[in-house]
């Protein structure tokens, strides 16, 4: 019940400008939340200098959060030993990890099993055959999917500066929590453990410097994408969505948070979008179709391709055996480096 307490309160935040930096209040740098058995803390760090202007945030926050199903009390604090610490005005969003990656792009679904790792996978598959260096990181550290579809496994070693070598195949190194967690054991991640694996993911790892990164996110919008929008520079975030509405309603929502995040929504790509019979080659639209085409004009965002439901395509990534590479003439691997191409032209 407190997991449904903090969706509602993260998305009260999402629709609460802080008066100051006028933008959305976030969880992590600037927001601490605590929710148990109904009652939710939130402690929000400032500026001493600017403590009447949060007064009226104070009393609008705990009286918004007050009104949440089953919250119990809520109880908003001010503190300022962060900001006190960093003797400055510094915006904490501006301290972002410095990496020598030309271009990240971050692969992002309002669902799950939408096929999101699969085109994070391709797609990286793609540039690299369009002949860009390519890494790929795994920050899907609820379900970690990389390692098997890029036919991966072991543990990464540290080198001489303590920093993880990334494990390669077909020409792509990757870094993925899946390698440094055992596989059957469930974690359970909270917000400051997401904020420090990601750290490690992205700073902690010898990327050298790629032209491209591209980093597949769990689905939905949480800490991970928020944590992302903070720290790590994007040039952007792809949203992958099967056609019917009711992937699409999550894929705005996506879109929406990484609006409000100043992240670049730079593409829509439509995944399962029809699926052609091996038997009668007739065409059927599983999912319904062009969905993810229409949300793209809505939105004003490229719209970067369609791809089929394919069974060749779900037994090669399940086997770690990218389409890209074992049949580069198939009309998927085409699909991709046309995405890819656009991708690059962006
Ligand atoms: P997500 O990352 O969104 O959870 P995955 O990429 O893990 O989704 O895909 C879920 C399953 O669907 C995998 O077994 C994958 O092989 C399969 N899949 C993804 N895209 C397609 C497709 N276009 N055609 C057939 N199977 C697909």
């Amino acid at each position: 019940m407190d997991n449904q307490i903090k969706s509602k309160i993260i998305e009260i935040l999402e629709n609460y400008l802080n008066p100051i930096s006028k933008k959305p209040f976030m969880l992590g740098e600037e927001i601490n939340l605590v929710i148990k058995n109904g009652h939710a803390n939130l402690s929000i760090n400032i500026n001493p200098d600017d403590i009447s202007k949060y007064e009226k945030v104070k009393e609008e926050l705990e009286n918004k959060i007050s009104s949440v199903e089953n919250v119990l009390s809520a109880n908003v604090v001010l503190t300022a030993e962060r900001k006190a610490a960093e003797k400055g005005n510094q915006d904490p969003r501006n301290n972002k990890y410095e990496l020598e990656v030309k271009n990240i792009i971050a692969i992002a679904s309002g669902k799950g099993g939408v096929g999101k790792s699969t085109v994070a996978v391709n797609t990286a598959i793609a540039l690299s055959a369009l002949g860009k260096s390519v890494v790929l990181l795994d920050a899907d550290i609820y379900g970690p999917s990389i390692p098997k579809m890029m036919g991966i496994s072991g543990k990464p070693i540290s080198n001489k500066e303590k920093k993880f070598v990334p494990l390669e195949n077909y020409g792509i190194k990757c870094m993925s929590i899946g390698f440094l967690l055992p596989t059957d054991t469930p974690t359970i991640w909270r917000g400051p453990m997401i904020m420090k694996a990601l750290e490690q993911l992205f700073i902690s790892v010898e990327w050298g410097s790629p032209d491209y990164m591209i980093v597949d996110l769990p689905p939905g919008t949480g800490d991970t994408q928020i944590t992302m929008a903070q720290k790590v520079p994007l040039k952007g975030a792809i949203i992958v969505s099967t056609p019917q509405d009711i992937a699409l309603i999550d894929a705005r929502k996506g879109i929406n948070m990484f609006n409000k995040v100043n992240v670049p929504v730079i593409g829509i790509i439509e995944n399962m979008s029809y699926f052609i019979c091996d038997k009668c080659n007739q065409r059927h639209e599983i999912f319904s179709y062009g969905g993810a085409k229409n949300e793209a004009k809505k939105l004003d965002t490229e719209f970067l391709g369609e791809v089929p439901l394919d069974k060749n395509l779900r037994i090669s990534s399940d086997e770690g055996k990218p389409i890209g590479i074992f049949n580069q003439n198939s009309d998927i691997a085409k699909k991709y480096i046309e995405i890819a191409n656009k991708i690059i032209n962006i």
